[in-house]
């Protein structure tokens, strides 16, 4: 198979242009030093509150009439599922979302609120994806899934676009990877600009599938745990048609974060860079928090770092229980 080109990205942006936010690239003083200058691409301003709007609304606007009268299925975690909902809402069409029991519930609520029909079923993303199945089995509908589809993944790769052109100097991106439809399409578009540029993975150690696929050097299966970094669980799947390819071709390091980390890179956020960012979307930052970190990762760190800040849609309650310290997970040894 061969890698997703960068006029796929190209037209992606024509076809988001209006309907997504083209969101701001903005110095964090906080996190830089002598030596680094670091900003953050903030997709938390995006309608939907997460950068998964741009690969939804691509996809939908590559389906027919026809198509899209027989509505749109997906699993999700929540962000993909709202950014769905939000789309297909815009075109008039039927969405169906279908989640797993630990998504959290403002992610429900929220989708529930854009019209959709939202079906909860089991206990992780692959038994969700059961019920997607049977219903495009059954009923026609069309599937657009979270990462793994050619539309969606172009979608993502619109931020690199709009990094790429805001500071022509970014030398590393550091991205948060769950399925890598984020990293993929992003890496694919920089990479092609730019190809000496560093491209960095991070996702939380708890449930690391694709970091479990990388080292069997094929996609695997790994048990689904509770996170801070919620939007990053779930699997890669085991017939994952793009995505482990682009990620194992493109990404120069990757890392993996403790839930104490990510806690701490809220709270960082929050207090001195004024953000509510949800958990999945904090891990860059965490990576630059630790001089610990900051050693081991030694020359493949550059000088001028984007973070994309990948979405806000956390729950308030535990939010602010991390923000003060008293969430369960934050203290945590992660084990
Ligand atoms: C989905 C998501 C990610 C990861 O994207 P993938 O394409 O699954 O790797 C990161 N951050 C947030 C907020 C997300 O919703």
């Amino acid at each position: 198979m061969s890698l997703i080109d960068l006029a796929a990205v190209y037209r992606a942006r024509r076809a988001i242009a209006g309907r997504v936010t083209r969101t701001p690239l903005i110095p964090a003083f906080s996190l830089g030093d002598e030596h680094t200058e670091v900003r953050l691409k903030l997709e938390t301003t995006q309608p939907t509150g997460a950068f998964k709007l741009r690969g939804a609304v691509n996809a939908l606007a590559n389906l027919s009439e026809e198509q899209l009268a027989r509505g749109v299925v997906c699993a999700s975690t929540g962000n993909h599922g709202r950014a769905l909902a939000w789309g297909a809402s815009q075109l008039g069409a039927r969405a169906t979302i279908c989640m797993s029991s630990l998504v959290p519930q403002n992610k429900v609520e929220a989708i529930r609120a854009l019209g959709a029909d939202v079906r909860i079923h089991g206990r992780s993303q692959d038994e969700a994806q059961q019920l997607v199945d049977k219903l495009v089995a059954e009923q026609g509908m069309n599937e657009i899934p979270p990462f793994d589809h050619a539309d969606v993944i172009a979608g993502q790769g619109t931020i690199g676009l709009e990094i790429l052109e805001d500071w022509p100097e970014v030398d590393t991106l550091i991205i948060g990877l769950s399925g890598g439809g984020l990293l993929s399409g992003i890496a694919l578009a920089a990479k092609a600009i730019k190809p000496d540029i560093r491209i960095i993975g991070v996702s939380p150690r708890r449930g690391a599938a694709m970091a479990a696929s990388l080292q069997a050097g094929k996609p695997v299966e790994v048990e689904e745990l509770e996170t801070l970094a919620d939007s990053l669980g779930g699997g890669i799947g085991l017939d994952n048609r793009y995505t482990y390819e682009h990620v194992s071709s493109l990404m120069d390091a990757y890392v993996l974060l403790e839930e104490r980390e990510i806690a701490a890179s809220m709270r960082h956020l929050y207090r001195h860079e004024q953000l509510v960012a949800e958990g999945a979307s904090t891990l860059g930052a965490a990576l630059l928090l630790e001089p610990e970190r900051r050693r081991e990762m030694g020359a493949k760190l550059g000088s001028k770092i984007a973070i994309i800040v990948s979405g806000r849609n956390v729950d308030m309650d535990a939010f602010t229980a991390v923000i003060d310290g008293s969430h369960s997970a934050w203290n945590s040894e992660d084990s």
